[in-house]
């Protein structure tokens, strides 16, 4: 019999557990960290999205494993060299989440601009203070991409409708191809100069990490808008924490942590509590409906593929 675990049973349409049930014994449900460790050994497929931390001392416990089945496009929560070392299959997402994280990026952009999270709280706790509440508009303004690849290009086409002025940095992606895509090519420190808001669309990997750091925050201007929905460690979260307090930019909106699940008393989380400036949102970008049913079904394919062999 081959058992099918899936950890993080709320992303999953019920249609796409029963589409696992016609090729096993599927557990729907979240554990600890030390619950799966205990029984990550008794499963064939593991089916997981970010919450789920498959490290090798995880993964070592796991010695009936077959495949794994992540419904994310980052594998930062996977030791993904580790399975190709004991050559277990990783089927991930190619472009599934790229119109969901675009509009949340969208969406955290106006969010800062408008300063429309903290005008929402303080309605809610009686006040009518509207001049704290003057913001920036966004026709007109310059929008940095880092990264123009599936996620980046649909934020260029966005901002374009807006009147946003487009450019991009991308080290692996020609002048030509950028222009395709909506933006104009520039460097990075060129990126960080003249740019009124900056989106992080690059994967996180050693040459991204810390990327944003001390320095960059030194070339900004003061009142750039940084929105981060890629990976947490691109931004160093010191440098970035000591930017906005010292008003060396004007704001931050951020989806995504150098450790996830936030904890409950995180600097980031206690800085934001006490100032406007910092918009934080838990890790969904890519959560809406459409792409949790997209996500699902995607998972359900490849285990099904997998198992009656149509996937290698
Ligand atoms: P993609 O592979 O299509 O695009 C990434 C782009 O980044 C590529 O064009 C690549 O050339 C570029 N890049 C790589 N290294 C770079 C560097 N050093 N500097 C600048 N650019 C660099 O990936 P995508 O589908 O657009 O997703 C991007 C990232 O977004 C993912 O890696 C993932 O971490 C993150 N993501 C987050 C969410 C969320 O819920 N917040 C959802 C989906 C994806």
């Amino acid at each position: 019999m081959i058992r099918i675990l899936v950890t993080e049973p709320e992303y999953f349409t019920p249609e796409s557990l029963r589409m696992m049930k016609r090729v096993g014994r599927v557990t729907a449900q979240r554990m600890s960290r030390k619950e799966l460790l205990n029984s990550i050994e008794n499963f064939d497929a593991v089916v997981v999205r970010i919450d789920t931390k498959l490290d090798k001392t995880i993964l070592r416990s796991a010695a009936r494993l077959k495949c794994v089945v992540s419904a994310t496009t980052g594998l930062n929560h996977i030791d993904t060299g580790y399975l190709k070392a004991r050559g277990i299959p990783l089927f991930s997402l190619h472009g599934t989440h790229s119109v969901p994280t675009a509009e949340h990026a969208i969406g955290l952009l106006f969010s800062a601009a408008r300063k429309i999270p903290a005008a929402s709280a303080a309605m809610s706790a009686g006040g009518w203070e509207r001049w704290r509440y003057i913001g920036t508009e966004i026709a007109g303004k310059t929008l940095g991409i880092i990264g123009i690849g599936r996620i980046g290009t649909q934020v260029a086409k966005r901002a374009r409708a807006l009147g946003m002025h487009v450019i991009a940095y991308d080290p692996y992606v020609s002048g030509k191809e950028v222009q395709r895509r909506g933006a104009t090519k520039t460097q990075l420190r060129a990126l960080l100069k003249s740019s009124d808001f900056i989106t992080l669309h690059a994967p996180l990997t050693p040459k991204t990490e810390g990327l944003i750091d001390k320095k960059a925050f030194r070339v900004v201007k003061p009142s750039v808008v940084f929105i981060n929905t890629s990976r947490g460690k691109i931004i160093d979260e010191s440098a970035l924490i000591e930017a906005l307090s010292k008003d060396r930019i004007r704001a931050a909106a951020i989806d995504v942590y150098p450790e996830e699940p936030l904890p409950s008393k995180h600097r980031l989380r206690t800085y934001a509590r006490g100032h406007g400036n910092l918009i934080l949102t838990p890790h969904i970008a890519a959560s809406t409906n459409e792409a949790v049913t997209r996500a699902s079904m995607f998972a359900a394919d490849a285990v099904c593929d997998f198992f009656s062999g149509k996937r290698p």
